[in-house]
């Protein structure tokens, strides 16, 4: 059974940096989790950071590759670093959904940690720009697709498609 690594706040879990959730309403969502195929994750939570925590950016809106390069940090809003954990979450959610087999990941957009689209632009202003969090950036390295929770129709025909080429039951 293919099974899909999804944020663990768009499934009601409370691990927001404000400590709430942005649960998702989805119906296919809600069908994979009936079927038993989702595997819930926080990289932020699992990398050790705190609940309720600083709203943390990349600085320079510069994107997960570039902070697992090593060539931008993350900082709270104070300029506390808190890098090591992000990287160490999206460590972590690499290797939960290898040994899951997960092939295809459904991620909060706009995170730092779990963003595919857009992320916030490291001025702490509310502004977002295009790029991936650090969590979606690894996975993604690894072969992993990730769809953030306004494109769940395009994960599901992404995963059909991988299905179909691999015969795997859905
Ligand atoms: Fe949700 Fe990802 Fe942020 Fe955790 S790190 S609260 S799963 S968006």
């Amino acid at each position: 059974m293919e099974r899909i690594l999804v944020s663990a706040c768009l499934l009601g879990s409370r691990v927001r940096y404000d400590g709430g959730a942005k649960t998702s309403d989805d119906e296919l969502l809600a069908r994979w989790r009936a079927e038993g195929r989702l595997v819930r994750f926080c990289p932020e939570v699992e990398g050790g950071l705190p609940v309720p925590r600083p709203p943390a950016e990349i600085e320079g809106g510069a994107g997960g590759a570039a902070v697992l390069a090593g060539e931008a940090r993350i900082l709270t809003p104070e300029g506390d670093d808190v890098t090591a954990a992000f990287v160490s979450g999206a460590r972590q959610a690499l290797a939960v959904a290898q040994s899951r087999g997960v092939r295809v990941a459904i991620l909060k957009e706009g995170s730092p940690s779990c963003g595919s689209l857009r992320i916030y632009d490291g001025s702490h202003r509310g502004r977002t720009t295009p790029g991936q969090g650090v969590t979606t950036a690894l996975l993604e390295l690894n072969g992993i697709r990730v769809f953030g929770e306004d494109r769940i129709p395009e994960a599901a025909q992404y995963l059909a498609s991988l299905v179909r080429e691999t015969g795997d039951p859905t």
